[in-house]
C-alpha cells in the first residue's frame, strides 16, 4: 500500500471521528441550552406565582378579587410584557386573566407545578406555568403565569446558525490540519522507503537516512539498517565462498589440463588417445565454468572499474554482430543491425562485449533455421539501450523469472543439442548490473524473445 493510500484512509477516519463528535457536541449543546432556558423561564414564572400567592392572594378575603386584579395589573402589567396570569379560584371562577390569555385557549386547569407550551394566534408560542394555592384562609386557588418562549426561539435559532456554519469550518480546518500533520508525519517513512528501493546488492555499503529523533521511525530506520547489514554479511560470505572456491579450481584445472595436454601426444593405442582427447574437452568445459564464477564473483566485487574506459556501445555491438555472423550463416539466421553510431558508455568494453557475444550467441543458439536476429543500439534518455530480438524457440512464462539465476536452464531436453552450463546470462546480468545498468527480457514461446539492455550513458566531453 502506497503512503498516499495510508495519509488517506487516515485522514477519512480522522475526518469521520471528528465530524462524529463534533455533531454530538453541537446536539447535546443545542439540547442542554434549550433545557437549561426553558428550565429557567419556568422557574421564573413560578416564582412570579409564589409572590401573587404570597402578596395578593393570602389576604384574598379581606381585600377582595376586584383588589388583587387591580394589583397584578398594576404590578405585572401583563399586557405590556406580553405575559398571561390568570388566577382562578377553586369554585372555577376567574379572578383575574391578562389579555393575552383571549389569544389562545385556556380552558382545562392544568394540575400544579405543571408547565406546558401554548401557541398563540399569532404564532407565537407563550410557556405557562401553573400552581395551586391554598390561603390561610382555607381558599384554594390555581395560578397560571406565562412569558413569551420568542426570547428563547431567538437564542436558540442563533446557536444553531453558529452550529451550523462554524463547526463545518472548524471541522475543515482541523481535517485539513490533520491532513498535513499526518503528510508531515509520513515524510520520514517516504524517504525510508525511497532510500530503501534504491538499496539493492550492489550498493549494500549505503545505509537508510536516520532522523535522529529517537522515535519510532528512527527505530524503524535504525531496525532496517541492521537488516542491510546482515544481509551484505551474508551476501559477502556467498561472494567470497564463489572467489575463492573457482580461485582454488583453476590452479589444479590449469596442471590437470597440462598433465592430459602432455600425455595426449603419445598416447596409445588410438582408443585411449580418444579418451584423453575427451577428458580434455571436459576439463576445458569445467574450466571455462570455473573462470566465469570467478569473474561473476569479482564483478560482485566491484572489480570491474579497473578497465574502465569511454567507447561507442553501437560500433561495439556491430562489430561484435559482424564477427558472429558466420556462426550465424552456418545455422540458416539472419542477422540484422540496426545501431547509429554515437551512442557512448563508459565501461569496461571487454565485459560489455561479453554481454553482446552471450545475447547473440542464445539468440542464434535458440532461433531454428530461416529465423532472423535484430540487433538495436540507440540511446533514449540518459540511457543507452542495446536490444537483442529473435524469432526463435522463446522462453516459457514459468521459466522468464529465472533465466538470469546461476546454472539455470529452461529445460535439459530442449538445451540438449546445445552447450551451455546455464551461465550465460548470470554474467550478463553481474556485467551490466556493474556498469550501474540492467537487463531484462521479455518472450512468449514459439515466437521469439527480445533481451533489453540498458546502460547508463557516458557523460558528455
Ligand atoms: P546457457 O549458457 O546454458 O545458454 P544462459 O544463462 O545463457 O545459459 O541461458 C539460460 C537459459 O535461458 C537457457 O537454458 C535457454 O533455455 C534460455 N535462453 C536464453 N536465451 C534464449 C533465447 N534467446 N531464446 C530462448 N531461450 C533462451
Amino acid at each position: 500500500m502506497n503512503t498516499r493510500s495510508v495519509r488517506f484512509r487516515l485522514t477519512a477516519w480522522y475526518a469521520g471521528l471528528l465530524a462524529a463528535v463534533f455533531v454530538l457536541f453541537s446536539v447535546s449543546t443545542y439540547q442542554l441550552l434549550q433545557h437549561y432556558l426553558q428550565h429557567s423561564l419556568a422557574d421564573l414564572l413560578l416564582r412570579r406565582t409564589d409572590q401573587i400567592a404570597v402578596s395578593l392572594l393570602a389576604n384574598a378575603e379581606k381585600t377582595g378579587d376586584a383588589y388583587v386584579a387591580d394589583e397584578i395589573k398594576a404590578r405585572y402589567a401583563p399586557e405590556n410584557y406580553d405575559r398571561f396570569i390568570r388566577v382562578t379560584r377553586g369554585d372555577g371562577g376567574v379572578i383575574y386573566a391578562s389579555g393575552r390569555a383571549a389569544d389562545f385557549d385556556p380552558t382545562g386547569l392544568p394540575p400544579s407545578d405543571h408547565t406546558r407550551v401554548a401557541r398563540l394566534a399569532d404564532g407565537s408560542k407563550l410557556l405557562v406555568a401553573a400552581r395551586t394555592y391554598q390561603s390561610p384562609g382555607g381558599r384554594s386557588y390555581i395560578l397560571e403565569s406565562g412569558g413569551p418562549m420568542q426570547p428563547i426561539e431567538i437564542t436558540l435559532r442563533r446557536l444553531l446558525l453558529l452550529l451550523v456554519l462554524g463547526v463545518p469550518l472548524v471541522a475543515g480546518i482541523a481535517i485539513l490540519g490533520g491532513y498535513f500533520l499526518l503528510r508531515r508525519a509520513l515524510g520520514p517513512v517516504v524517504r525510508i522507503a525511497q532510500s530503501a528501493e534504491q538499496i539493492t546488492l550492489h550498493n549494500l555499503n549505503e545505509r537508510l537516512p536516520l532522523t535522529d529523533t529517537g522515535d519510532e521511525l528512527e527505530q524503524l530506520s535504525l531496525a532496517l539498517n541492521r537488516m542491510i547489514d546482515r544481509l551484505r554479511e551474508a551476501f559477502e560470505q556467498n561472494r567470497r565462498f564463489l572467489a575463492d572456491a573457482s580461485h582454488e579450481l583453476r590452479t589444479p584445472l590449469t596442471a590437470l589440463r597440462g598433465e592430459l595436454e602432455s600425455v595426449l601426444p603419445d598416447a596409445q593405442p588410438a582408443p585411449v588417445r580418444d579418451r584423453i582427447g575427451s577428458a580434455l574437452e571436459e576439463v576445458d568445459r569445467l574450466a571455462k565454468i570455473v573462470e566465469t564464477l570467478f569473474a561473476i564473483s569479482r564483478l560482485e566485487a566491484g572489480e570491474a572499474q579497473r578497465e574502465w574506459a569511454r567507447f561507442d556501445l553501437a560500433q561495439l555491438a556491430t562489430g561484435t554482430a559482424e564477427q558472429m555472423a558466420l556462426l550465424a550463416d552456418d545455422k540458416g539466421v539472419a542477422v540484422e543491425c540496426d545501431a547509429a553510431p554515437g551512442v557512448n558508455v563508459e565501461g569496461d568494453q571487454a565485459r560489455i562485449k561479453q554481454v553482446v557475444v552471450n545475447l547473440l550467441d542464445n539468440a542464434i543458439k535458440y532461433t531454428p533455421a530461416g529465423g532472423s536476429i535484430r540487433l538495436r543500439v540507440h540511446a533514449l534518455g540518459q540511457k543507452a539501450v542495446m536490444e537483442v530480438i529473435d524469432t526463435g524457440i522463446g522462453i516459457p512464462a514459468t521459466a522468464l523469472p529465472h533465466v538470469f539465476e546461476r546454472f539455470f536452464r529452461v529445460d535439459e531436453a530442449r538445451s540438449r543439442q546445445v552447450d551451455g552450463a546455464g551461465l550465460g546470462l548470470a554474467i550478463v546480468k553481474s556485467i551490466c548490473a556493474a556498469h550501474g545498468g540492467l537487463v531484462e527480457v521479455d518472450s512468449a514461446e514459439q515466437r521469439g524473445s527480445r533481451f533489453r539492455v540498458e546502460l547508463p550513458l557516458a557523460q558528455k566531453v
